[in-house]
């Protein structure tokens, strides 16, 4: 495994009794990792081999957990795919060795990552949890520890079954877990750093952490396995007032585009033009995928509820409904790397797969 370097089990003293929980924590950067330097002026990346010194309340978990950091921790800008296949792969490969996951990422895009692993991990039967801080680890106030306990605890709770409470990939943020492919990062400054409007959360930590079972995936029928492509010829187009046609047959002559998530105003609607009706019309008929999907947080994209919107719906632009820009653009990019048959791509983008939108009304 190319990026990653050596693991650090951090076995904690309640785990040692042998039956404990095993969490493998994968740490790919973020200002969660962050430390000051000796200095007390730089962050520089943490050594997670001290992490019982940080968080001395590790020591009282029964859970046994292992750290498999990146070789170079990266901030979440700088994220491609070659990170979100490399973590779906560490996961195909530790599966059998631990009963869940947590992610430690960034929070610029881990929406983005979180809605790529939904994807990319089929039939994914333990938890895989995302979460990150706003402060560093080290600072005085930092939230670094509260989420990291919390989502260890997460990842680690069990039904009286022995099978695990949450089965799915998520973020757990300031007191919210919510499903990964439905989050957002909503707040760059305060702690409440993630919402997900259209789906509600699936735990909420206060004193005790109360789940909401039944919006919580059922476990698997199938067989764990996981997808090792994504194709990245795909944009965002947003649309804005009085957005020149000049500027919109430009994106569509990118070389090699497959696939364009147009974000459109309150339930999918777009201008009525007939200049740029036709340029999205022919980018349909040469096989280009038009996802729509709103620019409003919280609803859904109702092709044909609006006049604005019955030309997009009746030239074949597929209707994301419900679904985020971020799950969206993710989910394009996973089926136009597994699949080639157009007819069943726009089917999979129009209807639900890892529980990223809700079936749409015919
Ligand atoms: N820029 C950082 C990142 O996304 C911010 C954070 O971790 O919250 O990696």
């Amino acid at each position: 495994m190319l990026n990653y370097y050596q693991t650090i089990n951090v076995n904690t003293s309640a785990a040692q009794g042998g039956a404990a929980t095993s969490v493998l924590v994968i740490y790919t950067g973020g200002t969660i990792g962050m430390d000051y330097d000796p200095s007390g002026k730089y962050l520089v990346p943490f050594d997670f081999s001290q992490i019982l010194k940080k968080i001395p309340e590790l020591s009282r978990f029964e859970i046994e957990i292992t750290v498999l950091p990146f070789e170079q921790p990266i901030d979440s800008s700088d994220v491609k795919i070659h990170h979100w296949l490399n973590i779906a792969r560490t996961i195909y490969d530790f599966y059998q060795d631990f009963d869940a996951f947590v992610i430690l990422h960034g929070t610029d895009t881990m929406a983005y990552t979180a809605s790529a692993l939904s994807f990319l991990l089929e039939n994914l039967g333990k938890p895989v949890i995302f979460t990150g801080s706003q402060l560093p680890i080290g600072a005085r106030r930092t939230d670094a520890r509260e989420n990291f306990i919390s989502a260890l605890e997460i990842a680690a709770s069990r039904h009286a079954d022995g099978t695990p409470l949450v089965p799915e990939v998520c973020i757990f943020f300031a007191n919210l877990l919510l499903r990964g492919n439905r989050a957002r990062k909503v707040q760059s400054l305060d702690f409440t750093a993630f919402e997900s409007e259209n789906y509600p959360p699936l735990a909420t930590a206060g004193i005790r952490i109360a789940y909401n079972h039944n919006l919580i995936v059922p476990p698997p029928e199938g067989t764990f396995d996981f997808y090792s492509q994504m194709d990245n010829n795909v944009v965002f187009l947003k649309l804005f007032p009085s957005i020149s046609n000049q500027y919109i047959e430009q994106v569509f002559r990118l070389e090699g585009l497959k696939g364009v998530v147009l974000e459109t105003f309150g339930s999918g609607n777009a201008p009525s033009e007939n200049g740029f009706i036709s340029t999205l019309e022919t980018a349909i008929r040469n096989g280009i995928l038009i996802c729509n999907v709103s620019q409003c947080n919280g609803g859904a994209v109702i092709q044909g509820m609006y006049g604005t919107s019955r030309r997009l719906r009746d030239i074949g632009v597929v209707s994301g409904g419900d679904m985020t820009p971020e799950a969206a653009i993710t989910k394009m990019m996973f089926l136009l790397g597994n699949a080639n048959d157009h007819a069943f791509i726009r089917q999979r983008m129009a209807e639900p797969m890892r529980g990223e939108m809700e079936w749409q009304r015919k």
